[in-house]
């Protein structure tokens, strides 16, 4: 075996990843979808658990010697179940997308239709987007938000008697508003559809007891677990106990192979990281900086979709300010900023250049910034955008953006 260190034995490697680091601690990362995991949440990822395979279930593998494997599978189950009083847990999915592939493979046949939210409204890829697999497999029909921001839950209504959905599903990578899931079980209830919600950017705000939680509601609830949810890049099921079994089957040996342990062990860790009463203050954080940069943004007359944020995110149509998204995104990395490009509601533009940009707060609250900081930053990101075609004004941002994350340090 090769024992020497990474900085010996692959120079080139070890040095890519110390540049990462330096502009993960320098930036400001305000992509919505990202976050930075604790010290004891790399440890557990880092660890020998990715030597062992482990096809199968707790109690009931493929392989021998998984005495120690089962027992860590076993404790992230037991504290996602007490995170958010699920029933029955799956935590073998590799990342977001596959959770929600296995579900649809799990509940559906295939033509079935699904009742998702539209893409450009904060729908998620993997809500039927036409590039996708699964878009040619199911039929999925859409429902939009309405003139205020808010989903239309009328319209949803009317969808659903039209279409007789099997599935209608909630939960968004762009939507900023509170959900109603009573409303949407009453909805289903009626046409006798099934339930889901993929919660992968609000787990965390969930978990923390800050958003409405839709487990002990639907049928069945996925998320990632790398988003607010703080822990390493995966997925999670969570369902009904009558969904138990066609949940696990569909995962394993349905559609993946062997379960990467090291990953489950750090969800684990990050789980109970969740169950502290930090996380709770961190959640309401998240959402107390998201609401200053909305205030701020707007009384700088930037157009937040939706009407305004009720969780980590905001969706800005940049059309009043006379550059795209894509425009907008290259000036704020000059500057320091990191944000991604994204499609508004019924954007006439394309998804490769966009109308606005989606930014959040998740990342920068777990540095530990506040309200000071989010006034500071939203100062930057209109200097940045307004001047997006001057080098002197982004250097000049950029330079005050890495005096103020030297007083945050991430990993030093
Ligand atoms: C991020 C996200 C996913 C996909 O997760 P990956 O880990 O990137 O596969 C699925 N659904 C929603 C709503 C998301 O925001």
């Amino acid at each position: 075996m090769n024992r020497q260190k990474l900085s010996q034995f692959d120079p080139d490697i070890f040095s890519i990843i110390a540049k990462e680091r330096k502009r993960q601690e320098e930036g400001l990362e305000m992509i919505p979808s990202e976050n930075f995991v604790s010290p004891a949440v790399l440890e557990a990822l880092g660890s020998i658990l990715t030597n062992k395979y482990s096809e199968g279930y707790v109690g009931n593998r493929y392989y021998g010697g998984c005495e120690f494997i089962d027992s860590v599978e076993q404790l992230a189950i037991d504290r996602a179940k007490e995170l958010f009083g699920a029933e029955h847990v799956n935590v073998q999915p590799l990342s977001g997308a596959p959770a929600n592939i296995a579900v649809y493979l799990a509940l559906l046949k295939p033509g079935e239709t699904i009742l998702g939210m539209d893409l450009s409204h904060g729908g998620h890829l993997t809500h039927g987007s036409p590039v996708t697999h699964m878009a040619d497999l199911f039929n999925f029909v859409r429902y939009k938000t309405n003139a205020q921001g808010v989903i239309d839950y009328d319209e949803l209504r009317d969808m659903a008697r039209r279409h007789k959905p099997q599935l209608v599903l909630v939960g968004y990578s762009a939507y900023s508003r509170e959900i109603d899931y009573r409303k949407i079980k009453a909805i289903a209830d009626e046409t006798e559809s099934m339930t889901m919600a993929d919660i992968a950017h609000i787990a965390g705000l969930i978990a923390g007891g800050r958003m409405n939680n839709p487990v002990p509601l639907f049928d069945v609830v996925t998320t990632t677990t790398h988003k607010t949810l703080r822990g390493p890049r995966g997925g999670m099921i969570m369902c009904k106990e009558k969904w138990a079994k066609v949940i696990d089957k569909s995962v394993f040996p349905g559609f993946q192979g062997g379960p990467h342990e090291h990953n489950i062990s750090a969800k684990a860790v990050a789980f109970k990281e969740a169950l502290q009463p930090e996380f709770r203050i961190y959640a309401g954080q998240v959402i107390k900086n998201a609401k200053v940069l909305e205030e701020e943004l707007k009384k700088r007359d930037y157009t937040i979709c939706f009407g305004q944020t009720d969780n980590h995110l905001l969706l800005i149509d940049l059309t009043n300010k006379g550059l795209t998204g894509r425009e907008a995104q290259v000036a704020l990395d000059a500057a320091g900023i990191t944000v991604n490009k994204n499609m508004v509601p019924d954007d006439p533009r394309s998804p490769m250049n966009p109308s606005g940009i989606r930014l959040g707060t998740p990342a920068l609250t777990t540095r530990g910034m506040k309200e000071d900081q989010m006034r500071l930053v939203a100062d930057w990101l209109d200097t940045a955008v307004t001047h997006h075609a001057s080098e002197t004004v982004l250097q000049r941002v950029k330079k005050e953006i890495v005096e103020l994350t030297a007083k945050f340090p991430l990993y030093a």
